[in-house]
């Protein structure tokens, strides 16, 4: 057998460390995960109700191109029924957006360190992966825009940037708006967007309905708390949108996401009260950092990347020991750890323990 020679060397996806493993391996009864950006508080309990009374129709295969959910997203978001399209996750989003637009041959610009399945996705398709360093743990605008050559078909720009939590703000997204060629397909992912009340902060919509060129992907599975149904979406023009569409696969999303999604989407007083909590929980991380002299990433959705001054895998390792499961490993910043910001009791007890890893470690060296 012999599989596509640009996939054999692909690492498997490395998700998260599962709690119930944590707990199996290290004898561990109380164990918090705060490692793959989940919301910390649930789901709406209306989600939860609408994934009962779509029980009935498990039989059933799913309404393929969503139509209740586009409608109900298109007037919430102001934009047309033709200008979204439903993943399994904007994971899928993610992947159908490389599936229909590279070849081997396209050159594609991410900043290096950012989310990891743009890289993984473009070389599935066997183009050329180009990475501009971020800049003090933010992206380069500036830098990437000289790498576009006419070979460029995709620009990748994380914002907020995971794992560093960083922003691009409007005057940098409008610098790098007017300059890019129309050829280049600029994708916003903005997984945490939900999040972010700054007034520099980009609303990817408006640069959708500014620029032809531009798709924004979201996600129900970080502030709207449904990251095990997988449904995420992209928005953009009609054109971009059909493409997308072409290498769909007929049923990517269940019935149980799409009735989940709909009802999470209107349930606006439970994505306020998670806004509210998780800002409050920003802060006190912030504070806590400052007191214990660690540096930090700006941060502005529901995880914050911080400098512990040790190999992250010690304090990983040591956090885990404590029932912490945070994320390490990073390729450009070995001595950091990223943290998603947990419900108000989480957070203390994270910080406890990062405060007693952190003394056990200084003992050690
Ligand atoms: C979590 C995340 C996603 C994807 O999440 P899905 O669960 O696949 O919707 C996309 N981009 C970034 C930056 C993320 O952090």
């Amino acid at each position: 057998m012999q599989p596509k020679s640009n996939i054999v060397h692909l690492p498997v996806y490395q998700p998260g460390k599962p709690i119930e493993e944590v707990k199996r391996e290290l004898g561990l009864t109380e164990v918090i995960k705060l490692a793959s950006n989940e919301n910390p508080f649930g789901c709406s309990e209306a989600a939860k109700q609408a994934i009962m009374n779509e029980l009935a129709n498990t039989s059933l295969y799913p309404d393929g191109a969503a139509v209740a959910l586009t409608e109900a997203l298109a007037g919430h978001l102001g934009v047309g029924k033709d200008q979204i399209i439903f993943g399994a996750g904007s994971d899928e989003v993610i992947l159908m957006i490389a599936r229909a637009f590279l070849v081997p041959g396209d050159e594609t610009i991410m900043a290096d360190e950012t989310f990891p399945q743009y890289r993984h996705n473009v070389e599935i398709e066997g183009a050329k992966i180009i990475e501009v360093p971020l800049k003090d743990g933010r992206h380069d605008l500036p830098a990437m825009l000289e790498k576009v050559t006419d070979k460029t078909k995709i620009v990748w720009i994380c914002n907020p940037n995971n794992p560093t939590g960083t922003i691009v703000t409007k005057d940098e997204l409008d610098a790098f708006m007017a300059k890019v060629p129309a050829h280049v397909l600029v994708v916003l992912d903005e997984a945490y967007c939900e999040y972010i009340d700054d007034p520099a902060y980009p609303n990817g919509i408006e640069y959708v309905k500014r620029y032809p060129n531009v798709i924004s992907l979201r996600t129900f599975s970080k502030i709207y708390g449904l990251a095990s149904l997988r449904i995420g979406y992209g928005i953009g023009t009609p054109e971009i949108i059909r493409y997308i569409n072409q290498v769909r696969e007929p049923f990517n999303t269940t019935r149980y996401a799409q009735a989940a999604a709909k009802a999470a989407l209107e349930d606006t007083a439970f994505i306020a009260e998670c806004r509210r909590r998780n800002a409050e929980g920003l802060a006190y991380l912030k504070a806590e950092f400052d007191r214990l002299d660690l540096r930090y990433f700006e941060p502005y959705g529901n995880f914050v990347m911080f400098d512990t001054g040790i190999p992250s895998q010690k304090v990983f390792d040591a956090l885990l020991r404590k029932g912490i499961i945070s994320r390490a490993r990073w390729t450009h910043y070995p001595t950091h750890i990223r943290i998603t910001v947990g419900s108000a009791e989480q957070n203390r007890k994270f910080i406890e323990a990062l405060e007693q890893v952190l003394q056990e470690l200084a003992v050690q060296i």
